[in-house]
């Protein structure tokens, strides 16, 4: 996952205490103002229901944590540097590779191999390379509609003796994209759709091999329904919020979230429905959506180790990383064998960010002395849930209000780094 404009170097010190403060005030600020309840948004043309169907929970099952495991421990042992440049990385793109190769997967790169070249960067002695295999579809018909499974495969590489391993950041999020490329080019597996697995580069140098790919790809854009993108999957916001899996680009195609919700149900995790601007565009399924291409973001978020040495397979939480790849593997056949793909809209607010709200209070709030929270950022956290609760029990979360809460949301959220 690639830096935000506010993660940029806001620690705990005083800049962060400053921010809790003014976020409180601001919390109270709004509070009023958010009071007055609007009117409903006018409802747009239903987009054909996506849902959860028996082939997914198949693959579910059989998705091997072993393989897993062996797979991100592979791309974050120290011979892989930290994937940015050099040997290292040469040995990373080799290892994908020929794991593309051994699954049948047909070469989507530059001419016939699996690699496309990124010149967006060239001259400043980096040569970036998304690695890219095709899985074609099975059913006549929608075979030409491609799914896109993307995982980037950068990291940050070394500085002096210290090796940036990427266990989390995103061999995490690779290994889970190697077991789906395993499992759904099974025999018998073959997807209605093609899916397109895309081991993105250079996403820590600012999603530079994902907006190559959507300036330049190498399957028609207009062939591609969705991005699926799986960044840091195996750990724990702040290591505390257990059992839950984040989801951003819903806010453009709201059948997502209904299908999100089911498989997370199925595999017991949690949902947590962030729209991208909360954050920012913060991994490779960005560019998709400013192309108007349905895009979802599975991560599991933040935590202490992000982007530090200390980012190693020691620190995944397997049984979580397991879940979290199961409940991708239900999305993603979802979304294949569905008979309509995705819809694109303007992101529009949505009720369920104000359920992610509440339910992310409650799973912060009982850390709030290990969080450094002061008596006023407590409150305002509990302020924040209060008004979320309101407006799911009142309705009228429009524009207007949402841009005020969301206010409120982005203080809370650089307190908490
Ligand atoms: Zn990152």
């Amino acid at each position: 996952m690639m830096r935000n404009f506010w993660s940029e170097s806001r620690g705990r010190g005083s800049l962060g205490l400053v921010c809790a403060r003014s976020w409180l005030l601001v919390a109270l600020t709004f509070s009023g103002a958010m009071s007055s309840v609007a009117q409903e948004p006018a409802l747009e043309a239903a987009p054909v229901a996506l849902a959860l169907e028996a082939r997914g929970a198949a693959l579910a099952q059989a998705v091997e944590l072993e393989r897993l495991r062996a797979d991100l421990s592979a791309l974050a042992a120290p011979e892989m540097e930290g994937r940015r440049s050099g040997e290292g990385m040469a040995r990373a793109r080799a290892f994908l590779v020929e794991r593309f190769r051994a699954l049948g997967l047909k070469p989507a790169g530059a001419g016939e191999s699996y690699a496309q070249p990124i010149p967006m960067a060239s001259g400043e002695g980096f040569e970036g390379e998304n690695l890219l295999a095709l899985l074609e579809g099975r059913d006549d018909a929608l075979r030409a509609e491609v799914i896109v499974l993307s995982a980037h495969y950068d990291h940050l590489g070394r500085q002096g003796e210290a090796i940036f391993r990427g266990a989390d950041d995103n061999a995490s999020g690779v290994a889970v994209m190697l077991e789906l490329a395993r499992l759904f080019s099974r025999e018998g597996a073959r997807p209605r759709r093609s899916i397109l697995f895309a081991a993105f580069d250079a996403e820590e140098r600012g999603l530079l091999g994902s907006k190559y790919f959507v300036h330049a790809p190498t399957i028609p854009l207009e062939k591609i329904a969705l991005d699926l993108n799986l960044d840091m999957l195996g750990r724990r916001m702040l290591d505390l919020v257990e059992g839950a899996v984040f989801a951003q680009g819903w806010e453009h195609s709201v059948e997502l979230v209904e299908l999100v919700r089911a498989a997370g149900a199925q595999e017991k995790l949690r949902v947590h429905f962030v729209a991208t601007d909360v954050t920012g565009a913060r991994s490779d399924f960005a560019p998709f959506l400013w192309s108007g291409k349905p895009a979802l973001f599975l991560s599991s978020s933040e935590h202490p180790d992000y982007h530090r040495p200390s980012d190693v397979p020691e620190r995944i939480q397997w049984e979580e990383l397991h879940a979290r790849a199961r409940l991708a593997a239900r999305v993603l056949s979802a979304l294949v064998e569905a008979d309509a793909a995705p819809s694109f809209r303007d992101a529009a607010p949505h009720p369920v960010e104000l359920e992610t709200l509440r339910d992310l209070v409650d799973a912060l709030l009982p850390h709030a002395e290990k969080l450094g929270l002061g008596r006023a950022e407590e409150f305002g956290l509990r302020a924040l849930r209060a008004r979320a609760a309101l407006l799911l029990e009142k309705g009228g979360y429009d524009a207007a209000t949402r841009e005020s809460l969301m206010k409120v949301v982005r203080r809370a959220m650089s307190a908490l780094r």
